[in-house]
């Protein structure tokens, strides 16, 4: 069952569902997010899960204002002008992440990147003072799906996998935020969105560097997206025995000798919820190689076996 909610008794009832590590789709003013929790990583996973979508891209951190922004991201130099000029507005900024933030490493893909926004409709201003911390959300779509407008379309397109669509009316700008890269010289473009450059290059007095545009639905190659994450040792996949001395990352039950395992239970949201933190510290310990146990290739099992496999593959 998926609730439809709306007015304040909606709003209350969206922030409880949000804390109980629901999700929930959120009217915002370029399209409907799918919201999580971000200190939740099952909530986290549970979006990947929703949405059928087969990668771990990152998500967009959406927030209050910018004063809670500064509490998830560094927001200097250029990022601050474009945050003080364009917030709340369809303006997404990639800037470093504060890791004492709390953010599930779901959220960033196990970046040390963030993408924060500050939405301007005021039902999701409304809802995220309520909540009072930050909510993952990519669109409210079925992956590879168009982006959704109204309440109707996430209703029709999500029911039954979500807890509850928050129903804010038409989205004004209907199509996905400006994304704006602030984490390295010079700010980079992205992907294109409701804002328009221009005004982001009038802010900046200086041209955007357009160079690498981002195509976040399907990366033709690993690595097309503009970072991402992978372990500094090298990755061997599907392996139920493991050498001596290799460091073990195991799934599900009977690996009592594993560094590590993503889900006893054998539970692939658990496990998806697990993966960046456990490769992290896996990484670090002594060791030549991460061997990884046998994942199952369905539902969360496909994200987890793409960014693993994408872990494994020859460096170049
Ligand atoms: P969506 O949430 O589906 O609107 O997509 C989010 C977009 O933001 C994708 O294109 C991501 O690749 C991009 N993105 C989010 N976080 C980061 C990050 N830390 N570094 C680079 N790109 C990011
Ligand atoms: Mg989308």
């Amino acid at each position: 069952m998926t609730e439809r909610l709306e007015g304040e008794t909606g709003l209350a009832r969206a922030v409880e569902l949000l804390r109980a590590g629901e999700l929930v789709a959120i009217p915002t003013e370029t399209v409907y997010g799918l919201a999580a929790d971000v200190t939740n990583g099952e909530a986290v996973a549970g979006i990947f899960e929703a949405k059928g979508r087969p990668r771990f891209n990152p998500l967009i951190c959406h927030l209050a204002s910018l004063e809670a922004a500064d509490q998830v991201g560094v927001i200097e130099g250029a990022a601050r002008r474009l945050a003080q000029a364009f917030w709340p507005g369809p303006l997404t900024l990639v800037v470093p992440l504060r890791a004492e933030a709390g953010l599930s490493p779901l959220v960033t893909a196990g970046l040390d990147s963030v993408a924060l926004r500050v939405p301007a409709l005021p039902l999701a201003h409304a809802l995220l003072e309520a909540f009072g911390g930050p909510v993952a959300a990519p669109s409210a779509n079925p992956s590879g799906k168009i982006s959704p407008s109204t309440a109707a379309h996430v209703a029709q397109a999500l029911t039954g996998r979500i807890a509850a669509v928050l129903d804010g009316g038409p989205a004004e700008v209907g199509v996905e935020s400006t994304i704006v890269e602030c984490s390295g010289d010079a700010p980079r473009l992205l992907r294109p969105g409701g804002l328009p450059v221009e005004a982001l290059e009038a802010a900046l007095g200086a041209p955007l560097n357009r160079t690498a545009p981002v195509n976040d639905t399907e990366p033709s190659a690993p690595g097309q997206l503009s970072s991402h994450y992978a372990p500094g040792k090298p990755v061997r996949l599907n392996v139920t025995e493991p050498p001596e001395g290799a460091i073990f990352l195991a799934f599900g039950p009977g690996y009592p000798q594993a560094d590590a395992n993503l889900s006893q239970a054998g539970d692939l949201r658990e496990a998806a919820a697990n993966l960046f933190a456990m490769l992290h510290r896996l990484d670090a310990l002594p060791g030549e190689e991460i061997c990884v146990a046998p994942i199952p290739q369905q539902g969360l099992g496909l994200a987890i076996n793409d960014r693993l496999t994408r872990a494994a593959a020859p460096r170049g």
